[in-house]
């Protein structure tokens, strides 16, 4: 572990631009695991009669507004991950000159929350919530707090909306080709609580054409291989090592 961390320390050091992907891995180490996990999806199935595939759509959003909110507040604000070292080490080395941008698949917004500046929340956050009629936007408290099970907009009267990415939705395009620029730009790309093959970042990472790409998550991956550089540990425990 030690040798690793020399060489990424090297690596970053030497980097002319490193842009980190932060994956489900990143709230893993909170303690949240995703709601199409396995041994989250069955419990959810049973609870809700429906599959998370189902119920964190737009279709259920707009039909189905009572189960939506239900299950938006149960699992994904009553228990957000934690916030680990990883935020404020990603932030440091961001100060420091190391790390020039970072984008996230998650909507807890975890990097900015740790200190970070170049962010990209490519998914949304739960922090961003509007009228899809008047554009009104409204906080986080707003939908968890909101004594009705459907959250109103207060001139409107109609749901508000969490500005997060639901499944099955299209990413918003800026979010798409900032992230498919700053990944283009990178002499380093760190995946973090991620893998190769991830379902939202693999198509961005085809853009990387840079030296290192360095992959540190808790579970060996058998894509692991093609990276210079991989470390099984979670990033909050091999971050602060960086700083
Ligand atoms: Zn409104």
């Amino acid at each position: 572990m030690d040798d690793k961390i020399t060489l990424l320390r090297k690596m970053l050091s030497g980097s002319r631009y490193t842009v980190a992907l932060c994956g489900s891995g990143m709230m893993e180490e909170g303690g949240f695991i995703g709601v199409k996990k396995q041994e989250k999806a069955y419990a959810i199935e049973e609870k809700y009669g429906y599959c998370s595939d189902e119920l964190y759509t737009s279709a259920f959003y707009n039909t189905r507004p009572e189960l939506f909110f239900t299950f938006y507040r149960n699992e994904m604000l009553n228990f957000p991950p934690e916030l680990t070292a990883s935020g404020p080490a990603m932030a440091a080395l961001e100060k420091n000159g190391h790390l020039h941008c970072v984008i996230t698949s998650n909507i807890y917004d975890i990097p900015r929350r740790g200190g970070c500046q170049n962010v990209i929340n490519l998914h949304g956050t739960i922090y961003e919530n509007q009228c899809p009629r008047c554009k009104r936007q409204y906080p986080m408290e707003y939908i968890m707090n909101s004594k009705r099970t459907v959250p109103l907009c207060e001139k409107c009267n109609i749901p508000v909306r969490p500005l997060v990415s639901l499944f099955g939705e299209m990413v918003d395009s800026q979010r798409m080709t900032k992230t498919t620029l700053e990944i283009s730009k990178a002499d380093t790309l760190l995946l973090l609580g991620t893998a190769l093959d991830s379902e939202v970042f693999s198509h961005y990472i085809k853009y990387f054409t840079g030296r290192w790409l360095v992959i540190i998550h808790s579970k060996a991956h058998y894509m692991d291989v093609s990276a210079s550089l991989v470390i099984l540990d979670h990033p909050k425990n091999v971050l602060p090592l960086l700083t």
